[in-house]
């Protein structure tokens, strides 16, 4: 006996993870890639979790293209390794890890991450919390010329692990941005913070919210070629 599909909640396949929508009289499974970059599960009351990780490894590829045309964050599974020498991106750059005794959580520091052994060993939090921290500060003043250009004021700005998506908004006026962005170049981060605070005024991707980032940032289609080819490259702990 296999459990309904719809107690779990959600359901991760790989490095996919689907929200299970609330039991319906449907008789057939169904995926959709919602406009935020989210993944959603419809399924029969009687889908067994086999049929549905068959189903959804079948579709792996359509919600992957999918994810990609809605610029979300999406790349070949990184791996990383909390041993000297391991390298993790900062603004565009790349900088070595150190493992070293004595450190308190994680430091940048001449030139390279340090971190101890006890931080190691839980190293992907570790760094996820230092991106969180590191990115709050630096993105807090970054977005404000950007909300000002673009007759927003007050923005608030919070980083926290969104999934497969660079960013998101809350209200009207605040934006979330993923703390993998941070590895990113500033010109990049840019984009993020400019799409995003576009769709402050405008949820969907419009004529009229592309006129909006276009008025922003003059070079913005350039970026979003960009950003989905150094996107690939990024870390986000996705699977
Ligand atoms: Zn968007």
């Amino acid at each position: 006996m296999s459990t309904s599909i719809h107690t779990l909640g959600s359901i991760a396949v790989g490095d996919l993870v689907f929200t299970v929508a609330p039991m319906t009289d449907r008789k057939t499974l169904e995926i959709t890639v919602d406009r935020d970059a989210s993944l959603v599960l419809r399924a029969p009351a009687e889908a067994s979790r086999e049929r549905v990780e068959r189903f959804i490894q079948s579709k792996r590829s359509w919600v992957y293209r999918k994810l990609a045309e809605k610029d979300a964050l999406v790349g070949p599974p990184i791996v990383k390794q909390f041993v000297d020498g391991e390298g993790f991106a900062y603004l565009g750059r790349n900088y070595r890890l150190k493992i070293e005794d004595g450190i308190d959580g994680v430091r940048l520091e001449r030139g390279r991450f340090r971190m101890s052994p006890e931080t190691a060993a839980g190293g992907d939090e570790a760094m996820r919390r230092w991106y969180v921290r590191t990115g709050e500060q630096w993105l807090s003043r970054r977005v404000e010329p950007w909300a000002n250009r673009m007759g927003a004021t007050g923005v608030g700005v919070a980083v926290r692990d969104l999934g497969y998506r660079w960013g998101s908004t809350k209200g009207e006026s605040y934006i979330n941005i993923h703390w993998a962005t941070l590895q990113l170049a500033p010109s990049l981060i840019d984009y993020v913070i400019v799409h995003e605070l576009a769709h402050l005024k405008e949820l969907n991707h419009t004529d009229r919210y592309w006129a909006a980032v276009e008025r922003a940032m003059l070079d913005y289609e350039r970026r979003r070629a960009d950003l989905l080819t150094a996107g690939a490259r990024v870390w986000a702990c996705h699977g």
